[in-house]
């Protein structure tokens, strides 16, 4: 054939032949690539391409489309085609065809979008991508521009992997410039990052280390920053993590106070054959942030070292996972998808279960409560997303791989219990941690000094600030608290409502940002429409959002550009932009807002939001509070995820219906509607109350009337101090008739004790107030004096006070003519506070009980106990067991306490007291008429000193007991003294 033949002559002689070459295999793989190239150099335009290229025509119509698609385009597109084919076809199909002059098929100038540098990128596209469809298409589904849906499309099994891309780029052009731009900017990020393939020696762990250095960069990039700082910018969770205080309570009871690092350690561990680890804590104590910087150390290798896989995830984005999954897809999909190596990465993670860690962020927003009825092993076999997680955490499933949940306290029960290692509880900041806090939120010192002096002169805001979320936003929001309110912040639904004018202060068109007085009804529409949202969400576990769901509640761009409302940040799959409030409890005041204000809601709203506590609602029910509570299903504590939740708004909706938000709600809520809510208020938190004191049991003989607090007590009467009504928490406590109230491990902490010195200053009786094992703390015993005059005893066992605390305590304490005992056991007392104990006892001529065990008490602190205990002549119980007064500290007391005509019971256990010490306690026994226990277990007591007590008790008829267990002393001489004096215990 004539080489002078123009191409257009060309094509139409060997018709023939092209076609059979081009379909002659059965295979579309050469007319593919030749369609690559056409598009690339623009002869083709997409829709030439959609017109050639039907997958429900045969393979020989599509190429015949081609050759007169070309040929009626002239010459020189269609030398150009013959360059193309004569590029794709192997040497031996090219025999006795003729493509004509030489020609190179090349693309233009560089185009200038990204959907045209994909088309003019086509042919080498397809071959790069082939081998990593799997990383491109995760990318695009981490962006959000691929739904699942899309994926599948793509990866068709009857596909050849280089139609997969094809098809996957066509979608990507479908779907527009952005998807065009994330997957260019993968291609980018791979061509760096991408090992050498043929270092076939390092295989195996090449694919596994690239797959680790993905997952620590989308993990580092996932938690660099935190959510409630998103958008400004201003901070990297490096810049503001401030440590919260962590404890554990180990084996035998005590608790021990961890750091970070220590959260995955032994520390603590109760349980050995366990591997889930429970991080619990209050809404907004920062389990999700601890999280995070754990996440982020691990990433940058400065933290479980050990720890070669990590993978995040969060319970509230796994409900909106429907789909069965195995725990393959679960970690790739939900995580991060290995670019190669899939099955050999998940290989290494089932082989090495000890290098994985799993964390689940939230369990309590998991929408299904945990069960144990059904097991799963298998890592292959696709799932419900409950199963596989519940026996994740089980342990069914991939024993061995550590694991970290975060939950509030209330959603953990029994069941699950059993399956933890151990249960570390954040406790939010401590008072050094708020300062910390503040500095490193306000770089400007004075400014921080500012906010701190603030603080510090409102006690109350301070104790709210114990937890992160409420000193995040009192930080965040110093403009407006400095400047001076006319309601000065007291309650957290103050303090939201200083955040809710500080976002539309921000967001005012006035460039000052000073909002009017009606600034509430000003943005009524906006708040109802957050509100509904917030509180349908709320009924039904939901707390990520889709567009759709926005839209359909009528909210619109610039109401989402507020700020309350923020993009899920997450590495999981996703198929549109998602949306959660910015913390959970700002959806529970949202929820509370439209419960308050919206007129149309039906008239026992409020009255079944604080019911809900005592009904079993439907966690599946996707109807509103309005018809999901059945009002027959009584008195059943129910467990379900959205009682906390419920609890926090109905908390809100007190505080808003308060008379002091009055003005503020005047304009938004009609005043005879206001009126009927705050009754129905009222009405519920007295009913609530009457509930838990119809539960107290009768007394038995003998002992004291007593009544343990069920946990929604504490709710009910944090509810009550929200509403800032004295006469309110005055008639409920009128009816409360106990002589004993019992709140041992309640979580109380700063915040609950205002709340509860607010509403048990109106008991009418003295009661002993029991609240061991909390974290009450300084600023909590602060919180408490208002109170104090109504306790005649106090417990604070195991609550991290120290000795400024007990200063104010006793200040207090020593007016209050009812306060009679005090136990401080394991608080951090050192001998700063005993002065303060010997002027009460100085002072306080009806004081009964002091026991100050396990702290830092030493010599000189008893001495300065003694001097007080010289003159005081009430004193029965004194308990110092575990503390270090030694010999000399002994003495001391033993000589104070010569002649006191009161001592019952005295207790210097595991106090370094040696046979001086006996000695001296010797003496206080023979003179003492009234001493009935010593206990002198674990001191160093040897033959000499006990030989002194033996002659005191000759003179003695009070004692009936010495508990000598633990001194220094010979089995022999334990016995043979114990014969000599049988009221002696060795
Ligand atoms: P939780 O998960 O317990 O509800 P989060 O971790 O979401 O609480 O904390 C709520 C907010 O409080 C965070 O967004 C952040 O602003 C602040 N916060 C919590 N913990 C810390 C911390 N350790 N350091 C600094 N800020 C914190």
């Amino acid at each position: 054939m004539s080489t002078t033949m123009t191409a257009h002559q060309l094509i139409l002689k060997q018709r023939a032949e092209l076609l059979a070459v081009l379909c002659g295999g059965g295979s579309a793989e050469p007319l593919d690539c030749v369609l690559d190239l056409l598009l690339a150099c623009e002869v083709l335009v997409w829709e030439d391409y959609l017109s050639i290229r039907v997958a429900e025509k045969p393979l020989c119509s599509n190429v015949r489309q081609l050759l007169d698609m070309v040929y009626d385009k002239g010459e020189d597109a269609c030398s150009l085609l013959l360059a193309a084919m004569s590029q794709v076809l192997p040497e031996e199909q090219k025999a006795g065809l003729c493509f004509g002059k030489e020609c190179a098929v090349v693309g233009k100038d560089r185009p200038d979008t990204a959907t045209l540098t994909l088309l003019a990128d086509r042919p080498v596209l397809v071959r790069k991508l082939r081998d990593n469809i799997d990383g491109a298409l995760n990318a695009l589904l981490t962006t959000g521009c691929f739904t699942i849906k899309d994926c599948d499309a793509v990866q068709l099994p009857v596909y050849t992997p280089s139609q997969q891309v094809r098809k996957l780029l066509d979608q990507v052009r479908f779907k527009g410039e952005t998807a065009a731009k994330a997957l260019l900017q993968y291609l980018e990020q791979t061509e760096t990052t991408r090992p050498n393939p043929e270092d076939k020696e390092n295989h195996l762990s090449a694919n596994c280390l690239l797959y680790q250095k993905k997952l620590r960069s989308s993990v580092a990039a996932q938690s660099h920053s935190l959510s409630t700082y998103g958008g400004t910018g201003r901070f990297s969770l490096d810049d503001i993590y401030t440590d919260g205080l962590l404890e554990v309570t180990d084996g035998s009871g005590e608790t021990l106070t961890l750091g970070l690092e220590d959260v995955v350690g032994p520390l603590g561990t109760l349980n050995e054959d366990a591997d889930t680890v429970l991080v619990s804590g209050e809404a907004g104590s920062g389990k999700s942030t601890l999280l995070q910087r754990l996440h982020l150390l691990w990433a940058r290798e400065a933290l479980l070292t050990n720890t070669f896989l990590l993978f995040p995830f969060s319970c509230r984005k796994l409900n909106a996972e429907h789909r069965e999954l195995s725990l393959k897809e679960l970690l790739f999909l939900h995580c991060c998808w290995p670019d190669r190596g899939q099955d050999e990465v998940f290989q290494f993670i089932l082989d090495h279960p000890n290098l994985a860690l799993f964390t689940f962020d939230g369990l309590d927003e998991f929408k299904q409560g945990f069960t144990d009825e059904e097991r799963h092993c298998c890592p292959t076999k696709q799932v419900p997303i409950p199963v596989l997680l519940f026996n994740l955490l089980q342990g069914t499933l991939m024993k061995g791989v550590m694991k970290v949940a975060t939950s509030r306290p209330q959603a953990v029960g029994p069941s699950l219990k059993r399956y933890l290692r151990k249960e570390v509880l954040l406790k939010g900041f401590s008072p050094g941690g708020i300062d910390c806090f503040v500095k490193k939120h306000h770089s400007d010192p004075a400014m921080a000094r500012r906010v701190i002096e603030s603080l510090q002169a409102n006690t109350v805001l301070l104790s709210l600030c114990h937890i992160p979320v409420f000193c995040w936003i009192v930080t965040k929001c110093h403009q407006e608290l400095l400047g001076g309110q006319d309601v000065i912040p007291q309650t957290i639904t103050d303090v939201y409502l200083l955040v809710l004018q500080h976002f539309f202060q921000r967001k005012s068109p006035q460039s000052q940002g000073v909002l009017g007085k009606a600034w509430l009804e000003e943005h009524l529409d906006t708040v109802l429409k957050l509100g509904q949202l917030a509180l349908e969400g709320l009924e039904t576990s939901c707390y990520v959002f889709s567009g759709y769901e926005l839209q359909r509640n009528g909210l619109k761009e610039q109401d989402v550009s507020l700020g309350f409302l923020i993009y899920c940040n997450d590495l999981s799959v996703t198929d549109c932009k998602r949306y959660e409030f910015l913390h959970i409890t700002l959806q529970c005041f949202f929820a509370a807002l439209y419960v308050v204000l919206n007129r149309n809601s039906d008239r026992s709203a409020v009255s079944r939001l604080f019911q809900s506590q005592y009904r079993q609602l439907s966690s599946l029910s996707q109807r509103c509070l309005g018809h999901c509570i059945d009002s027959s299903v009584e008195g059943v504590e129910s467990h379900v995820t959205e009682t906390p939740n419920l609890q926090i708004t109905a908390q809100f909706v007190s505080g808003l219906l308060s008379q002091r938000h009055h003005n503020l709600l005047l304009e938004c809520c009609p005043i005879a509607v206001r009126e009927r809510k705050v009754k129905q208020v009222v009405k519920s938190l007295s009913k609530g109350m009457q509930r838990h004191f119809k539960s107290i049991p009768r007394p038995v003989e003998g002992e004291k009337k007593s009544m343990h607090a069920m946990p929604s007590f504490v709710w009910l009467i944090k509810c009550i101090y929200e509403m800032q009504d004295n006469s309110i928490a005055q008639e409920t406590m009128a009816k409360l008739d106990v002589e004993h109230l019992k709140l041992t491990y309640c979580n109380i902490g700063p915040v609950e004790c205002t709340a509860l010195a607010y509403v048990l200053k109106y008991l009418r009786n003295p009661v002993g107030l029991q609240l061991d094992n909390n974290s009450v703390g300084d600023v909590g015993v602060e919180q408490l004096l208002p109170c104090l005059h109504i306790c005649h005893s106090l417990y604070l066992r195991n609550n991290n006070i120290s000795d400024e605390g007990i200063r104010k305590l006793l200040e207090k304490g020593m007016k209050c003519e009812s306060f009679q005992k005090i136990a401080l056991f394991n608080n951090n007392l050192t001998d700063a506070c005993t002065q303060h104990f010997a002027l009460l006892l100085k002072s306080k001529q009806n004081f009964l009980s002091l026991r100050l065990g396990n702290n830092n008490i030493t010599s000189q602190g008893a001495e300065q106990l003694a001097e007080g205990l010289s003159y005081n002549q009430s004193l029965e119980f004194l308990g110092l067991w575990g503390n270090k007064i030694g010999d000399s500290g002994a003495e001391a007391l033993a000589a104070a306490l010569k002649n006191s005509t009161t001592l019952i019971w005295l207790s210097l256990v595991d106090n370094g007291v040696g046979s001086a010490g006996a000695c001296a306690l010797a003496k206080l026994i023979s003179q003492s008429k009234t001493l009935e226990q010593l206990w002198l277990n674990k001191n160093c007591i040897s033959r000499e000193g006990v030989e002194c007590l033996i002659e005191a008790l000759k003179m003695n008829s009070s004692v009936k007991e010495v508990w000598l267990r633990g001194n220094n002393l010979s089995p022999e001489e334990e016995e043979e003294l114990s014969k000599q004096e049988s009221r002696l215990t060795f």
